[in-house]
């Protein structure tokens, strides 16, 4: 599965297993993407491939260790791992794909925008329950 920023210039590949996709809607994630949550994809850093325009990706890291990769020629966040985990964050707004994929949980629920309605398709969590946890729920819920 296929992935590419706005621009176009940075792609990137995702190798099966695909998991299912989680949306994050605590306040770090409604600034970093300009919405009501961040809706991704994580993946083990080993099914991730870069094909092109990794050189343009910038960084920007918050003391407490949120960190927002994005094109630097159009903006576009890009995947970049999760913390010093195993994994890999992929914005699923960047898939060339949507067949197949769904939403099955979503996180820090009780953070959510007052003008964001209580999300009614997946687990809720209000807050952030275990990474590994999580990974492991979203890759059994895939095509289900
Ligand atoms: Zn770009
Ligand atoms: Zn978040």
């Amino acid at each position: 599965m296929q992935g590419s920023c706005l621009c176009g210039e940075i792609i990137f590949e995702v190798s099966e297993p695909i998991p299912a996709l989680y949306q994050c809607h605590c306040s770090l994630c409604r600034k970093q993407t300009g919405a009501t949550s961040n809706t991704a994809m994580a993946v083990n850093s080993n099914q991730l491939r870069w094909l092109s325009g990794q050189q343009l990706i910038s960084t920007f890291k918050r003391e407490t260790g949120f960190t927002s990769n994005f094109c630097s020629k159009c903006g576009s966040p890009v995947p970049n791992q999760i913390g010093n985990s195993q994994f890999i964050w992929v914005p699923a707004g960047l898939l060339e794909t949507t067949a197949g994929l769904s939403v099955a949980t979503h996180l820090f629920v009780d953070s959510r925008a007052a003008w964001e309605a209580l999300p009614t398709n997946g687990k809720c969590f209000s807050e952030m329950p275990g990474l590994n946890e999580i990974v492991g729920f979203l890759y059994d819920q895939a095509n289900t």
